[in-house]
C-alpha cells in the first residue's frame, strides 16, 4: 500500500478577482481578453512562461477552420470571427501570420489555411491580454480547488515565485486543455484511452522547394499553398503530403541504408501499399510529412505520435512518453537527413517544453454535443459559437449550410454553478470531439465563456441567471459571428 504524508496546513495569500481563467492556451487567452473587455477583473493562470498553448505546439496552421470550405458544395463563408479574427489581423500586421489563404491544388475539404508564426503569437497574445487589463500569472500551476456545495470558492495554485497562492473569484474558466481545474473541483470527468500524444518538432536548415519536389516526385503531394515567406509573396508556405505514399518509399530507403531488408517489395512500393508489420513500424514513428512554414529554411511540424494506451493521467507513463517522443524525434530527423533531398542539413530547431495531448480529460457539461448534432448542422436556441470543420472529413462532414452551433450548455460544467469548461475538453463522443477540439472552435468557445463570466460578475447574477439575449448581443458587439 502507498504510504502517505499529511501536508501541514498553512496560511497562504488570497488574491481576489471577478473571473479566474485557468490555462492561457488556445481558448484561455481569448476567454481572458473577452472577460476583461466586458469589464471584469481577470486573472489568467498559466503553467508555462508564455501563452498560446497547443495552438502553438501542435499543428500551427489553423486550416479550414475560420471559413466553410467549398468542397461539399457550400458557400465559402467565414463563420468564426471576433477576438480570434482580431488576433490574426494583429499577427498579419507584424508579419506573424499569412492571413487566410487558399490551397492551390483544386478544391479540397481542407483548402483554407491560416498560418501563424508561433513565436510572434506568444508576444502578440500577451500584449492583447495586458491591453485588456488581465493580470497574468506565468509559471503558476493550478493545483487544487476549494469547493462548497457545487460552488467553487477559490482555486489553489503553485507559483514558482510565491509558492502556494489562493485565487478567489465569482466564476472560473477551466481552459487547461487537460481538465485540471474541473477534476480538482470534483466535476465528472473521463479520461479517454488510446490517444496519441506528440511533441512537434520545428525543423531548421531545410530547402523547402527541394523538399516539395521530392514529395511531388514520389506521388505524395496532396496540396500546395502559396503565400508570404520571409517577406516575399508567392512562396510555398504549406505542403500537403500523403503519409503512406511518401513514407513507404522513405522507410524502404532507410532500412536499405542500414543494411536491413527493405521489408517491402518493389511491386508493393509501386502500389504504394506496404505490409502490416512495416506499417506498424512506421506508425510507431508516426511521422507526418505535411508541413507549413513562414520562413525560407525552416518548417513545422515534424510529428512523431505516441499512443498512451491508458490515457494521459498516469505519472510513470507520462515520463516514459516524454522520453520516448524525444527518441523518435532524433530518429526521425536522421531519417530526413539521410533520405529526403532538401533535408541534408536538417536539425531540430525547436521542441515543446512538454508533450502535447490531443485529448486529456473530457469534462461532463450540461449538454454533450453529439456527432449526430454536428452532421445534421444543428443549431440551438442558446448557440454561443458557430463551427463547421470536421477532422474526419471527407468521410464525415457538417450538413445544412455547413455550420453547426455550440450551445452555451456545452461549456457549463455539470454540478458546479460557477465553472466553464472550454477548448478540447468538451464533447465526450470521439467523432464529435474530432470537430469541436479544433483550435478555432476553442477560441470561439473562449470568447463566449469570458463574456458570460464578466456579465455575471457585473450584474451579480449566477452564470445560469444571465439572460441568453444579453450574452448574444454582447458577443455580437464583440465581433463574434452568430449567424
Ligand atoms: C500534435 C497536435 C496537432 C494538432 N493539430 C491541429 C491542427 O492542425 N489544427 C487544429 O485546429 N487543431 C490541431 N490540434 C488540436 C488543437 O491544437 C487543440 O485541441 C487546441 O489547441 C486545444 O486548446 P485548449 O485551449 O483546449 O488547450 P491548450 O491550447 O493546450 O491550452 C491549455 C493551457 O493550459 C495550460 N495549463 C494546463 N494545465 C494547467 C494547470 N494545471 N495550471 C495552469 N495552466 C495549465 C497549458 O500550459 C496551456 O497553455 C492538434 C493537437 C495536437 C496535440
Amino acid at each position: 500500500m502507498m504510504r502517505t504524508f499529511t501536508e501541514p496546513s498553512k496560511e497562504i495569500p488570497v488574491h481576489s478577482f471577478d473571473v479566474v481563467v485557468a490555462g492561457g492556451g488556445t481558448a484561455g487567452v481569448i476567454a481572458a481578453v473577452a472577460a476583461a473587455r466586458t469589464g471584469a477583473r481577470v486573472a489568467l493562470i498559466e503553467a508555462k512562461g508564455y501563452v498560446g498553448g497547443t495552438m502553438l505546439e501542435g499543428g500551427t496552421t489553423l486550416h479550414s477552420f475560420f471559413t466553410l470550405g467549398r468542397y461539399f458544395g457550400r458557400e465559402s463563408k467565414q463563420i468564426v470571427k471576433g477576438i480570434a479574427q482580431e488576433l490574426i489581423d494583429r499577427l498579419v500586421a507584424v508579419g506573424g501570420s499569412t492571413g487566410h489563404l487558399i490551397d492551390d491544388v483544386g478544391i479540397d475539404y481542407d483548402e483554407h489555411c491560416t498560418l501563424i508564426d508561433v513565436e510572434k503569437v506568444k508576444l502578440v497574445e500577451a500584449e492583447m491580454l495586458l491591453e485588456a487589463g488581465v493580470e497574468i500569472w506565468f509559471n503558476t500551476l493550478v493545483a487544487g480547488a476549494d469547493v462548497e456545495n457545487g460552488h467553487i470558492r477559490g482555486v489553489i495554485a503553485q507559483s514558482r515565485v510565491e509558492g502556494r497562492v489562493y485565487f478567489e473569484a465569482q466564476s472560473f474558466i477551466d481552459a487547461t486543455g487537460w481538465g485540471d481545474l474541473s477534476a480538482y473541483a470534483g466535476a465528472s470527468c473521463t479520461v479517454p484511452k488510446e490517444y496519441s500524444v506528440a511533441n512537434s518538432v520545428g525543423v531548421g536548415g531545410v530547402d523547402i522547394e527541394r523538399y516539395a519536389k521530392y514529395i511531388e516526385e514520389n506521388g505524395g503531394l496532396t496540396g500546395v499553398t502559396y503565400g508570404p515567406r520571409d517577406g516575399k509573396d508567392g512562396q510555398i508556405v504549406r505542403i500537403g503530403a500523403s503519409f503512406w505514399k511518401v513514407l513507404s518509399t522513405l522507410m524502404a530507403a532507410h532500412r536499405k541504408a542500414k543494411g536491413e531488408p527493405a521489408g517491402i517489395s518493389e511491386e508493393e512500393l509501386a502500389k504504394n501499399r506496404i505490409p502490416l508489420d512495416v506499417q506498424k513500424q512506421m506508425a510507431a514513428l508516426a511521422l507526418t510529412l505535411g508541413i507549413t512554414t513562414m520562413h525560407d529554411d525552416y518548417f513545422m511540424y515534424l510529428k512523431c505520435n505516441y499512443v498512451m494506451k491508458d490515457g494521459v493521467t498516469d505519472q510513470a507513463a507520462m515520463t516514459k512518453a516524454e522520453i520516448e517522443l524525444r527518441r523518435r524525434q532524433a530518429e526521425s530527423i536522421e531519417l530526413l537527413r539521410k533520405n529526403i533531398p532538401g533535408c541534408e542539413k536538417a536539425f531540430i530547431a525547436r521542441t515543446s517544453p512538454t508533450l502535447c495531448t490531443r485529448r486529456g480529460r473530457t469534462v461532463e457539461c450540461e449538454y454533450d454535443i453529439t456527432n449526430a448534432d454536428i452532421l445534421a448542422g444543428r443549431h440551438f436556441e442558446d448557440d454561443i459559437a458557430f463551427f463547421g470543420f470536421h477532422d474526419l472529413a471527407p468521410k464525415m462532414h457538417v450538413g445544412g449550410d455547413g455550420s453547426y452551433g455550440i450551445p452555451l450548455r456545452a461549456i457549463l460544467v455539470k454540478g458546479i454553478d460557477n465553472l466553464f469548461a472550454v477548448g478540447m475538453m468538451i464533447s465526450s463522443e470521439y467523432e464529435a470531439y474530432m470537430s469541436t477540439r479544433n483550435t478555432v472552435s476553442c477560441m470561439a468557445q473562449g470568447q463566449a465563456a469570458g463574456t458570460l463570466a464578466a456579465l455575471a460578475a457585473k450584474s451579480g447574477k449566477p452564470l445560469r441567471g444571465v439572460p441568453y439575449e444579453s450574452l448574444k448581443s454582447r458577443l455580437v458587439e464583440g465581433g463574434a459571428y452568430l449567424g
